[in-house]
């Protein structure tokens, strides 16, 4: 991408194709995303959004997130939630607290259940096909949608169950997966995923799960998180990367941009600023 600061004018003909719905490229895209003006990238994202919404309609769900398992070998240095296998902490919650939570937020008027958790090897596709189970036999009578297990946990249960990717979502979409949560994403370039989770898997196996997930009619949300390494030239790389995908399978159902909260994490530092999240967002 270059490295060639864009002339005002330049912007203003981005900022109008995308106005009038028009595509950029990653070169434009960088240049908008580090020199446009913010009030007008506010504008300019706030017009596509009522370009494609003119109804002014917003819409959301009510769901809880359970985190299952916290316990995880990967040792991602931006994550401050694992605890290495057998150190003190690590814990699987039983069904029955699984389902305690979901009744609770049904309880509540929630529809929604977002089950993610860390890569333990103690949990194979059992496990989680008897939870997938329990969860729509305990609730048949409810709307409970079942969005779980990003492609880091899908992967990683896969291989330690001995299937394949599409076997794995195949059985568990039999047990009861309705959609997967787009966790793990990071930042989608090797470069930023070699320095902050090594052990984790590469871009391409993300977008080559979630290839998988949209090919079986598993629908995904896709995320972003911001603010550790990344330059902008990663972030739009992993933009283009997700438009690729969404432009060959239509299968995200929405993008999540999230900012890296270095509190007790090995890597450290600072928060993105708010107006790094602004601009993040209308990008
Ligand atoms: S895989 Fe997930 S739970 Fe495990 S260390 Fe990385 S971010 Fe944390």
């Amino acid at each position: 991408m270059g490295d060639v600061r864009p002339s005002a004018r330049s912007l203003d003909e981005a900022l109008a194709r995308v106005a009038d719905g028009g595509r950029l490229v990653a070169d434009e895209c960088l240049a908008v995303a580090r020199d446009a003006n913010l009030l007008r990238l506010a504008a300019a994202a706030d017009g596509v959004r009522r370009r494609m919404n003119p109804a002014q309609a917003v819409t959301y769900v009510v769901g809880r997130n359970v985190n299952y398992t916290n316990v995880c070998w990967v040792r991602c240095k931006f994550c401050a939630f694992y605890r290495v296998p057998g150190s003190d902490g690590g814990y699987v919650l039983p069904l029955e607290a699984i389902l305690q939570k979901i009744e609770e937020m049904v309880d509540v008027g929630g529809t929604e259940v977002l089950l993610q958790g860390g890569l333990n090897p103690s949990l194979k596709i059992d496990w989680f096909e008897e939870l997938f189970r329990a969860v729509k036999r305990g609730f048949a009578d409810k709307t409970v949608t079942l969005h779980a297990l990003s492609p880091a946990e899908a992967i990683y249960i896969a291989r330690i169950s001995r299937l394949t990717l599409p076997e794995t979502l195949d059985r568990l979409r039999a047990a009861g997966l309705d959609s997967m949560p787009g966790g793990g994403a990071e930042i989608l370039t090797d470069r930023v995923r070699r320095e902050i989770s090594p052990h984790k898997d590469t871009a391409d196996e993300w977008i080559d799960c979630m290839r998988v997930a949209h090919g079986l009619g598993i629908r995904t949300t896709a995320t972003m998180m911001y603010g550790s390494i990344d330059t902008w030239e990663d972030r739009v790389e992993h933009l283009m990367r997700i438009r690729d995908l969404q432009d060959e399978t239509s299968g995200f159902t929405a993008f999540i941009p999230w900012s890296f909260q270095p509190d007790g994490t090995e890597l450290g530092g600072s928060r993105a600023s708010a107006v790094d999240y602004l601009r993040t967002v209308a990008v």
